[in-house]
């Protein structure tokens, strides 16, 4: 009752979202305790149960981590959750993906493993480990659309063509790194191992 009238007629931060962590394989747990911080409800996907209820999405937003791009697409599809969640973030569900979860975004993959197919949501082409492997790793200052960001890059990512809807939000060096079509935020990199909250709270404002 509190809550009803406290929010009034705006999605006013006294309700929380929830928000739906992707949850087969990679960095899952940094985003739950990110959003929890953050004031967010956090529900792990795992099924498409988790995701779509009778009477639509169960979640307000969505977080794809960073892993295994690779592994995730095959888990997705071993779960029958690749249609449901492409469907869910199609329907507008605001959703961010880090490294892993940009390269799943991605219409075009240039370099996938064998078979590894993509959600193809974010109009852009990616190449998967373009700033070498894990011991290439390194934390970097960024200057973004969504603010300065300190975040850390692990076998990311790059994004080598943009379509025309597709705004950049962010660059390293000449590379693109970070782009946003509609509710669609695709990051290379990983904020939440810095402590960076800019893009879970971009998040949480549009949910
Ligand atoms: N290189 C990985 C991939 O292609 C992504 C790495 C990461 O998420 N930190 O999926």
């Amino acid at each position: 009752m509190a809550e009803l009238l406290l929010s009034g007629n705006s999605k006013s931060a006294t309700k929380a979202r929830t928000v739906g962590v992707l949850a087969l394989q990679g960095g899952v747990r940094e985003h739950a305790e990110l959003l929890f911080g953050l004031g967010a409800r956090v529900t792990y996907v795992r099924t498409a149960k988790d995701l779509v209820g009778p009477d639509g999405p169960r979640v307000d937003a969505l977080v794809l981590p960073g892993g295994e791009s690779s592994t995730i697409d095959r888990l997705l599809r071993i779960f029958d959750l690749f249609e449901p969640l492409r469907a869910t973030i199609a329907s507008g569900v605001p959703t961010l993906g880090t490294c892993a979860g940009l390269v799943l975004l991605a219409k075009t993959v240039l370099d996938p493993a064998p078979g590894q197919q993509s959600l193809g949501l974010l109009d852009i082409d990616v190449r998967r480990n373009a700033f070498g492997s894990q011991v290439d790793s390194a934390e970097v200052d960024l200057d973004t659309a969504d603010g300065p960001a300190t975040v850390a890059f692990i076998r990311a990512p790059r994004v080598d063509r943009v379509g025309p809807s597709v705004q950049v939000i962010a660059r390293r060096g000449e590379a693109t790194v970070g782009v946003r079509q509609g509710n669609i935020t695709g990051i290379a990199f990983h904020p939440e191992l810095t402590g960076t909250t800019l893009f879970h709270r971009n998040l949480l404002g549009i949910a």
